[in-house]
């Protein structure tokens, strides 16, 4: 499982700017006054446009042209504070609690411009449209033809032959070509030293005046080598992520919510696979993917419990440890005193202990006086556990 942490468009323009990928001048905002006060600096007209992660942001109405400073200020206000609604967003949409304002670009054609790693071989691929825009989604759909492919072998690095292909293929000439070329080596450049796992610019438009610029920038960064990048600025934004995912984050506990009402607490990330595997199986839908790590101490297992419970999905919580590390006596009195200090879930609970001492460690939840369903087989957890989650027994 690859997670990837989202960037704003302006933090993505920022990290562009670094690897000389051209995007116009511009700085976020964050009140109408501000906004209204940088249009003044970097000159109008400007494009005020709403930062959250979602894209489709043009159509539901975040991006707006702003003629005068004065303009940017109202434009600001109308989009300050909105919910924007996209078709990646969900009815209930996005707070937007920042613009960027940005030089507007006098765009004569609009292209697609992204990579991302294709899992299956194993290489950066290169996907390019002269196509872009906001209706990108229908050009793959319509005209398949207009969506052109390169990949990267990751020996060599992307070639400049190959940008020169794909300049080609996206129609450009003259300065725009040479432009390109560089752009889509930059790009490259970015995505193999940020680890990134996606780096999209929908679209890049040449200007009447025949300049490249992005005019629009996506990033995805690869989670798993943020190790690799501790001199990058904090990135995350709360307001854009799950609440539960952030407090789990906060515990070190390794948690993403799903779309089911099972909810899981397991030790070690293959049990936790195999367990939303066989909970599928007996025909019902984790509500979570919940690894408190292979220790499984008592504080683990209260944060980790306090999560599930919060999650008003949740309709009956799985524990499900392996006592390998840890003895499952240890991780039963554990269990028992963080449902204890909990209190009341307003669910029932299934536990299931395996591995070290699971006798004990049964006989400590049954003595417990707490409201366990235990059992001793996998497959008799998980059963049991759908079936509660679905009110039966
Ligand atoms: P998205 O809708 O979230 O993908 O946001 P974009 O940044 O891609 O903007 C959406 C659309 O607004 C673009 O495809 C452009 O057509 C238009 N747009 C954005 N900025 C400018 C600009 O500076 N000049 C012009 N002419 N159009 C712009
Ligand atoms: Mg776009």
């Amino acid at each position: 499982m690859v997670i990837c942490l989202k960037v704003h468009e302006y933090q993505a323009k920022e990290i562009f700017k670094k690897y000389g990928v051209p995007v116009p001048d511009g700085a976020l905002s964050r009140t109408p006054a501000e906004a209204k006060e940088t249009a003044r600096r970097i000159g109008a007209p400007v494009v005020v446009k709403a930062q959250v992660h979602a894209g489709g942001r043009g159509k539901g109405g975040g991006i707006k042209l702003a003629a005068t400073p004065d303009d940017a200020e109202s434009v600001a206000r109308k989009i300050l504070g909105m919910r924007l609604v996209t078709h990646q967003t969900g009815p209930e949409g996005t707070l937007v609690k920042s613009v960027l304002v940005e030089r507007a670009s006098d765009v004569e054609r609009e292209m697609y411009l992204g990579m991302v790693i294709d899992r299956e071989r194993s290489q950066v691929a290169v996907i390019s449209s002269p196509e872009g825009g906001v209706e990108i989604e229908s050009v793959a759909l319509k005209s398949p033809e207009k969506v052109h492919k390169a990949w990267v072998d990751p020996l060599v690095g992307l070639m400049p032959y190959q940008a020169r292909q794909i300049c080609f293929g996206l129609g450009l000439a003259g300065q725009p070509f040479k432009d390109g070329v560089n752009c889509i080596l930059n790009l490259y450049r970015l995505f193999v030293s940020e680890d990134a796992t996606l780096a999209e610019i929908n679209p890049l438009a040449v200007t009447r005046d025949g300049k490249l610029i992005a005019i629009d920038a996506k990033i995805n960064l690869d989670d798993d080598a943020a190790f690799r990048h501790n001199d990058r600025p904090d990135y995350r934004d709360p307001n854009e992520e799950d609440p539960l995912e952030v407090e789990a984050k906060t515990h070190n506990l390794s948690y993403i919510k799903l779309s089911g009402t099972v909810g899981c607490m397991v030790n070690g990330a293959g049990l936790a696979m195999a367990t939303m595997d066989l909970i599928k199986h007996c025909g019902g839908e984790p509500a979570n993917f919940l690894d408190v790590g292979g220790a499984a101490s008592s504080d683990a297992v209260e944060k980790a419990f306090k999560i599930l419970t919060s999650d008003k999905d949740v309709r009956c919580v799985l524990i499900n440890i392996f006592g390998g590390i840890v003895r499952c006596d240890r991780v039963a009195t554990g269990v028992v005193e963080a449902i204890g200090k909990a209190g009341d879930a307003g669910m029932p609970i299934v536990v299931r202990l395996e591995g070290t001492n699971a006798k004990e460690g049964i006989d400590i939840l049954r003595g417990s006086g707490l409201n366990f369903h235990t059992a001793t087989g996998f497959h008799e957890a998980a059963q049991k556990a759908v079936d509660l989650s679905r009110g039966g027994a």
